[in-house]
């Protein structure tokens, strides 16, 4: 009977302190997702270097990494998929759309050469993830998405997550932003049929905006829009995409 006594204190000791144990990596682990966000930004350096699409500079700017490394990708994911949130891949976030593929956002973010006084429009918030990307780099990001509940949605997780240089609006990008305009830079994340002139007009001189350009549905064209200081306009097509369609009553 002693014996018995004694192994039941024996087990409750380690159940005590295995629980002790996982209790304090827990709070010491800040963020537990660290490791798989190192690990994707890892896959897309890989993929980079790869050449998939062909960087002038042939790898990814150095602060574009470590933007990426700051945001915490899980949390603009639905909570059922957070365990993929770090997967190359895009996701749904509801209402049809998509989370981008990290390795797109960060393609994007590098090709739009962005400064840290710069101010630059996003046309579809969806998650949230790429305005929060750019909010990393540059002085304000004025971001537009059509679909209100995730345009509200990504509102209040990017407040929680402290930025303070974000605003974001519901309505119809196509049409821009012209109270905030001229932009240093403009990301678009949905598929146009053609580059809406509202955003080319909104584009400073000397600036660059990224759009896929093609069929809904389809594969796209990635296009950059330069337009020089003199206010010429030029196009370069930089990797097939696919984006969910920029949608809108134009
Ligand atoms: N940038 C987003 C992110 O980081 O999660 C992903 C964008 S998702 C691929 C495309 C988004 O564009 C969707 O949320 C969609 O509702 C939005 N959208 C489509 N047409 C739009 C329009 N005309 N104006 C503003 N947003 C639009």
């Amino acid at each position: 009977m002693r014996f018995l006594k004694f192994g039941l204190q024996l087990l409750c000791g380690i159940f005590f302190l295995t629980f002790l144990t996982a209790a304090s990596i827990a709070a010491d682990d800040p963020d537990p997702y660290a490791k798989k966000r190192a690990a994707m930004i890892n896959v897309i350096e890989q993929d980079v270097r790869a050449g998939y699409v062909a960087l002038e500079e042939g790898e990814l700017d150095d602060e574009v990494t470590k933007a990426l490394g700051r945001v915490p990708r899980h949390k603009f994911i639905p909570q059922h998929l957070r365990q993929a949130a770090y997967q190359n891949r895009p996701l749904p976030i509801g209402h049809g759309q998509t989370i981008s593929q990290p390795y797109i956002v960060a393609i994007m973010t590098h090709l739009l050469h962005v400064d840290k006084n710069d101010r630059v429009l996003e046309i579809g918030t969806g998650s949230g993830y790429q305005v929060a990307v750019l909010a990393e780099l540059v002085k304000k990001v004025y971001s537009i998405e059509i679909i209100e509940p995730l345009g509200k949605q990504a509102e209040n997780l990017l407040q929680r997550l402290g930025y303070e240089n974000i605003e974001l609006a519901i309505g119809d990008g196509y049409y821009g932003w012209e109270e905030h305009a001229p932009f240093d830079a403009i990301i678009v994340t949905a598929a146009a049929s053609h580059i809406p002139p509202p955003l080319i007009k909104q584009l400073k001189p000397g600036g660059r905006m990224l759009i896929p350009v093609g069929s809904r549905f389809m594969v796209q064209e990635l296009l950059l829009v330069q337009k020089s200081a003199s206010g010429a306009v030029t196009t370069r097509q930089m990797l097939p995409v696919a984006f969910v369609p920029l949608t809108g009553k134009h």
